[in-house]
């Protein structure tokens, strides 16, 4: 079974011994309650390095106080079921004390492309995200690092990090996986009852709807954001966070959908936030 450690000191020398011996190290980080979605991603870091960490742990730093950290769906036993058949190496489970030791005070906050889409409705979130990443970077000093384009904002962001702080990493960005109806792959998902399951496939009827619209030549972006967010509002549990087309590179707001645009939408489904989006270079 595949080995779990909890402290950084651990997830250090383990590494240490790896690359003393000439081996590649990549870094897959989660939350945990892992499906397809992260599966995909620990296959194709799999196939690129000789060794693999994956790193569960709930980051109480990047949910705001009125979100779901307790009630965060955890299964540390299904998890290493799974990256022990999918050919990871480590599990990197570390307590929030390990992360966030008695008088933690350093953090990584990011002045531009956090302030839209997500960063709307979750201010404080991803300087969350880039200080727990930052600091799995330290501790496991991968070669290659593997985020889901899922979490598109995230991945654009994290790729900013990356160039800013000079982290000598390779960002691997992996494509976004589907339930076979469609909708998109999250542990989220387990929060939805059997109304809400159904009626949260109207996010990826959206995006099927926007990928459409701007393969047929639609290149403004408002007729886009409109027609999106018409098709969302036609499903009674839906109620939209927000629709939008930004740079996806910088998360700018565009006007007009050219060069490599990122569409995303989030929506509640009763009381369950999710996300979807696609991206598109014209
Ligand atoms: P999370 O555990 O939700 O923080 O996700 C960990 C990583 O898995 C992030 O890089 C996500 O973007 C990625 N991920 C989550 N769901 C999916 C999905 N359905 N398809 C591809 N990647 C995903």
């Amino acid at each position: 079974m595949i080995k779990v450690v909890s402290t950084v000191c651990e997830t250090r020398a383990q590494v240490k011994e790896w690359k003393n011996q000439g081996l590649t190290v990549g870094l897959v980080p989660t939350m945990g309650y892992l499906h397809e979605g992260h599966q995909s991603l620990i296959k194709k870091a799999v196939e690129e390095n000789d060794r693999v960490v994956v790193s569960v742990f709930v980051n109480p730093i990047q949910f705001a106080p009125n979100e779901d950290l307790e009630t965060y769906p955890r299964d540390l036993e299904a998890d290493k079921r799974l990256c022990d058949s999918t050919g990871a190496d480590l599990i990197f489970h570390p307590t929030p004390d390990e992360m966030y030791p008695d008088g933690f005070s350093t953090h990584i906050q990011m002045d531009n492309l956090t302030k839209e889409l997500c960063g709307k409705t979750r201010p404080t979130h991803f300087g969350g995200v880039c200080t727990v990443v930052g600091k799995l970077f330290n501790i496991v000093q991968p070669d290659k690092a593997y985020f889901g384009q899922k979490d598109a904002q995230q991945l654009a962001i994290i790729k900013r990090m990356v160039r800013d702080l000079n982290f000598d990493i390779e960002i691997v960005g992996c494509p976004i996986i589907r339930e076979p109806d469609g909708l998109a792959k999250s542990s989220r998902n387990t929060y939805l009852n059997a109304d809400e399951r159904k009626a949260a496939l109207i996010l990826s009827k959206a995006i099927k709807l926007g990928e459409e619209l701007v393969a047929d030549g639609e290149r403004n972006a408002q007729t886009v954001i409109k027609a999106m967010t018409d098709k969302i509002n036609t499903e009674p549990l839906a109620r939209i966070d927000y629709v939008n087309v930004v740079d996806a590179l910088s998360i700018e707001p565009l006007d007009v959908v050219k060069g490599e645009v990122l569409v995303a939408i989030a929506v509640y489904i009763g009381k369950t936030r999710l996300i979807d989006n696609f991206i598109t270079a014209i």
